[in-house]
């Protein structure tokens, strides 16, 4: 049983893969091909925002935006410390302080409440850890989209805006997701997304896109993009990266939006039969009302977690720890000074989480698997 079955997938689209992708080997077009403008544009709708402008990575999706802000040394960004390490390291990256905000234990996502409390208590003077010094000036909020779940837009927008932060959705779990009607990716200013091969949206190798309905971010982007190209890449005018995304995956991801809805409507199904078989044995996602979750992830708690670990892997059934350890306590963040302790939900839940398998393809017969042995547990 795989945690993530891409070859079921594969089989399924390989004759339109094959097709796109030949068509690329035989125009030769591997750089800023045609099907990158045509994946923009599909995507862009998709999503329901102005521009779409996909890159090398999700990484670079979030480094984008915060250098066509201009963010860096003196500056500091709020997040959360339960998520992919890439989410704040992008942050210390581009030069910028990384400020964590704790999560709601529910959701999992950035707690709006404590992010005000961060936001005030930090203009009031008082530093939220010892290597974090007074006087940065508090630019962005990066929120995530956990597991495929959007995080609580409209409060994390009002805070943004009554504080004057950019508001930039790592989106990189989420695509796919939406809230009230709105999907994930157009639930702020900016918002970045992965197209990493195990993402809800995932190409064969790596990928990101940035969206927004700004023209000038999108314009600054694009320029980013290609060494801060001008009129055209021999004039550069502004310091910018390698950042384009490779004609090749975007062939994959044309022919895998043609089945994207379907694969999210199964999601969904697997999601709920978890949900409605296991709730009993385990502390199985609560979706807010009006909230649809593209579950990159299907994430429990229990207190004997190693114990429902090592049954399922006694019967070749795949676990991941999604994450072990909170951003704020690993060696690359130590220069915070954040002490253990100081994000207590986050540190909870990361000693009782774990992820089961969570794809489109998962049949009954080995989902029942996974269900009766998590039910057997005493
Ligand atoms: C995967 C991921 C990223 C980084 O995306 P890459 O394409 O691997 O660079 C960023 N943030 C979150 C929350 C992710 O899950």
């Amino acid at each position: 049983m795989q945690f993530v079955d891409l070859k079921k997938q594969y089989e399924l689209i390989r004759v339109s893969v094959t097709n796109k992708m030949t068509s690329v080997l035989e125009r030769c077009s591997f750089i800023m091909g045609p099907e990158i403008e045509e994946l923009e544009q599909k995507l862009a709708k998709y999503v329901g925002v102005k521009h779409c402008i996909t890159c090398t990575s999700g990484t670079d999706a979030l480094v984008l935006p915060l250098m066509a802000q201009g963010i860096g040394p003196g500056d500091a960004v709020l997040t959360t410390p339960f998520t992919f390490f890439a989410t704040a390291e992008v942050i210390s990256f581009v030069g910028a302080t990384p400020i964590f905000v704790d999560i709601d234990p529910e959701t999992f996502n950035i707690d709006t409440e404590k992010l005000k409390k961060t936001i005030n208590d930090y203009r009031r003077g008082k530093s939220p850890a010892p290597g974090i010094p007074a006087g940065l000036n508090l630019k962005a909020i990066i929120p995530v989209d956990l597991f495929g779940l959007p995080a609580d837009y409209d409060a994390l927008n009002a805070i943004a805006k009554e504080n004057g932060l950019i508001m930039i959705e790592d989106a990189a779990q989420s695509f796919g997701a939406s809230c009230k009607g709105r999907k994930a990716g157009s639930l702020s200013e900016i918002a970045a997304t992965s197209f990493f091969p195990a993402k809800p949206l995932g190409c064969y190798g790596d990928g990101g896109a940035v969206f927004t309905n700004d023209d000038t971010i999108a314009e600054v982007i694009r320029s980013l993009r290609i060494h801060g190209k001008g009129k055209d890449q021999y004039d550069n005018v502004r310091i910018g990266i390698n950042g384009r995304f490779d004609t090749l995956q975007a062939a994959v991801l044309l022919a895998k939006m043609e089945i994207f809805d379907d694969e999210l409507k199964k999601r969904q199904i697997v999601a709920r039969k978890y949900t409605d078989q296991i709730n009993s044995a385990v502390k199985t996602p609560r979706i807010p009302e009006g909230y649809l979750s593209a579950w990159a992830q299907y994430s429990v708690r229990s207190a004997k977690r190693e114990e429902i670990m090592r049954r399922l892997k006694e019967q070749q059934i795949p676990t991941m720890i999604y994450y072990p350890k909170p951003l704020h306590l690993l060696k690359a963040f130590e220069n915070l000074g954040y002490a253990v302790n100081s994000m207590p939900v986050s540190e909870a839940i990361s000693k009782d989480i774990f992820s089961l398998p969570m794809h489109p393809y998962l049949d009954d017969v080995d989902q029942q698997k996974i269900i009766d042995s998590i039910n057997q547990i005493k």
